[in-house]
């Protein structure tokens, strides 16, 4: 479905009664029992996942409306810079294409040194926040983790880090013979603030092993991300989706998410990651077709909110897996925000994706705008920024869309 179609679909003019009226009587009931405020469970998600038509319209505009009782008409976003330290690793994901051999031409470590530059650069532009994942690099020492976190923090003591997904936490605590307890704590202490909740892909091993067979199994991650939140350390939580995946992976996903919410209440927010097929092994090779575009995404998000409610309440769109107009029109199925400014984004791009590196302040206020809400700055932890007006007036100074005017550095896709 082309943009503008897409977009009128969303836009729907008719009351949310009338437009859930329209929808199938198994449909209509599962939307107005979340309407209530009522826990979707696993056929409901199944349902959901199927929905089509009038169904689909009528999904949309639940989840718009849960979101708008739930939160309000703000739309948050972070100012914040990914560094994707090291593409080097050795752990073969099919859906990857941003990782090298260590022998590889383009293979590259940042040094301690280059960080540092680059979290220079991203305090320069107001960034609160760095989020920093890498390849799973055999040649790293074995406490690099720590000791990165140790020299960003001795000169930056202020800023939130926002890094290492459950695999490389998986890594780095098999490399330095600690549990994952004692490892995460002693990270905590060098200045960790949050993880990110990625490495999950689709949390079913069957799934995994198909995508990633080297890949931290369902029960670790779930481990680590517990053990995490348990120390005082909050993830973000994610799902990759359009690949080999079925609707029923996509609700025990959710279902999982939901149970570890529900005992650690750790999670800060689910963002749902299309699958950027272009460059990847799982596509080159034939095992996957190219995701259809739009109707997939929109549908995706929109259970997300009513399979979340009450457990998540912060659903964050993916400019850069979904291009700046589709994250647009997610805000009207069922998102609350709209993720970083990135200012380096490699893994996405590596696999396909066109939407840029980073998008400046101002592009994100106006994209939100332009879908009547308000747009907030805030913290990784979904705080007020107070100082909003430093970054809003921040013009020209490295922020513009397209493509990057810094050095590169990626959000991480593993
Ligand atoms: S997704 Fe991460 S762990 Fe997997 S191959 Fe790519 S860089 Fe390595």
């Amino acid at each position: 479905m082309l943009m503008p179609q897409l977009r009128e679909m969303v836009l729907d003019p008719y009351p949310l009664e009338q437009v859930v009226g329209r929808a199938k009587p198994a449909i209509a009931s599962i939307l107005e029992r979340s309407l209530e405020g009522k826990e979707l469970g696993f056929d409901d998600g199944l349902a959901l996942l199927d929905t089509e038509g009038n169904d689909l319209i009528a999904l949309i505009r639940t989840a718009d409306h849960v979101r708008k009782t739930d939160l309000g008409e703000v739309v948050t976003y972070i100012v914040n810079r990914n560094i994707n330290f090291t593409n080097v690793c050795f752990v073969g994901c099919q859906f990857c294409a941003f990782a090298r051999h260590r022998k590889d031409d383009d293979a590259r470590t940042d040094s301690t040194e280059e960080l540092l530059g680059k979290v220079q650069e991203a305090i320069d532009r107001g960034a609160s926040e760095i989020c920093m994942q890498g390849g799973i690099n055999p040649e790293m020492d074995p406490f690099a983790y720590r000791d990165i976190l140790l020299a960003i923090k001795a000169k930056h003591p202020e800023l939130h880090i926002h890094a290492f997904s459950p695999m490389e936490i998986m890594y780095g605590s098999r490399r330095t013979g600690m549990n994952y307890s004692d490892y995460i704590q002693m990270l905590r202490d060098a200045g960790l603030g949050t993880i990110p909740g990625t490495a999950a892909e689709i949390l079913d091993d069957e799934v995994r092993e198909l995508l990633s067979h080297k890949k931290v199994d369902v029960k670790t991650w779930i481990e680590i991300i517990t053990a995490a939140h348990r120390a005082g350390v909050r993830s973000s939580s994610t799902l990759m989706y359009g690949h080999v995946e079925k609707p029923h992976h996509v609700v025990r996903h959710i279902e999982i998410l939901r149970e570890i919410q529900k005992e650690t209440g750790g999670i800060t927010e689910f963002v749902p990651l299309r699958f950027i097929h272009t460059y990847t092994a799982l596509y080159q090779r034939g095992l996957v077709d190219p995701p259809p575009r739009g109707l997939l995404d929109l549908r995706m998000y929109a259970f997300a909110r009513l399979m979340l409610r009450g457990r998540i309440d912060n659903i964050q769109t993916s400019w850069v897996k979904l291009g700046t107009g589709l994250a647009q029109l997610t805000l009207a199925a069922g998102c609350n925000d709209f993720g970083g400014t990135l200012m380096e984004e490699q893994i996405s791009k590596s696999a396909g994706a066109d939407a840029g590196e980073y998008l400046p302040v101002e592009t994100i206020r106006c994209l939100i705008e332009q879908m009547d809400r308000i747009p907030r700055e805030r913290t990784t932890l979904y705080g007020r920024v107070t100082n909003e007006s430093a970054h809003t007036t921040s013009g020209d100074a490295g922020w513009r869309g397209g493509s990057s005017a810094l050095p590169a550095g990626p959000e991480l896709a593993h």
